[in-house]
């Protein structure tokens, strides 16, 4: 109860208004975004990405070697940044250090790249946080960051459709093989939950075993399109 309550109270405060400056420079902020145009031409991005994982390419093809030989549960991915400096720092003050102004530019920054590029879904579903974690942290960085995307396409953000059932360790402490395995089982689909297209939302995509599982329990559920955004989508 206290963890939603803040997690809501910071949602608010992300939204809050106040003098624009650069958060990676100083300069005065562009755009009324807390980043200068020129931080702004510097950020990680990529032309080209494979429309089912969403991996960046170095050249335009519809799918990369890996969703060719074997696609995952999910039907496209989207992502906004590449998880390279200074967004990985940004994105660690937000998460870790709960920095609201980088997670307030991250969460814009997410919805002007993708909202003209995404398809919009019955409902929005950010990746779940297990309860302790989420008591730790006090908020889902996954349901922050995505909020003005939301709101911008009018698409519904739907909170308990999937429940993290076992705390696991963090990804990011496994090697890649260790990491589906390690996710079996952690997550379950609410028994009631009906939707033909859902958009499943975290803030970062590495090897993407978190959203695979996620998704292949709302295929196994019966939702018929599972899309994937990301913030940013490590090379
Ligand atoms: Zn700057
Ligand atoms: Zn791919």
């Amino acid at each position: 109860m206290i963890a939603s309550w803040l997690g809501g109270l910071r949602g608010a405060l992300l939204e809050t208004a106040y003098p624009s400056t650069c958060l990676l420079c100083a300069a005065p902020g562009h755009a009324g975004l807390d980043l200068c145009a020129a931080c702004r031409a510097e950020l990680p991005v990529f032309d080209h990405a494979c429309t089912r994982c969403g991996l960046p390419l170095e050249y335009p093809a519809p799918f990369c070697g890996h969703c060719l030989r074997r696609p995952p549960p999910f039907d496209a991915a989207w992502s906004a940044l590449l998880y390279a400096p200074p967004v990985d720092d940004l994105i660690a003050d937000f998460k870790f250090r709960a920095r609201l102004p980088q997670g307030r530019l991250l969460a814009r920054l997410m919805a002007d790249a993708l909202a003209s590029r995404v398809h919009p879904p019955d409902c929005v579903i950010p990746v779940p946080l297990h309860p302790r974690r989420l008591r730790e942290r006090g908020f889902n960085q996954a349901l922050e960051l995505v909020r003005p995307l939301a709101r911008t396409l009018a698409c519904p953000i739907t909170h308990g459709a999937v429940a993290r059932i076992r705390a696991t360790p963090p990804q990011q402490s496994l090697a890649a093989t260790a990491r589906h395995g390690n996710l079996r089982g952690a997550f379950r689909v609410a028994p009631g939950f009906e939707a033909g297209h859902v958009a499943l939302v975290d803030d970062v995509m590495t090897t993407g075993s978190t959203l695979r599982e996620i998704a292949s329990a709302l295929k196994a559920h019966g939702v018929g399109r599972v899309d994937v955004w990301v913030l940013a989508r490590a090379a």
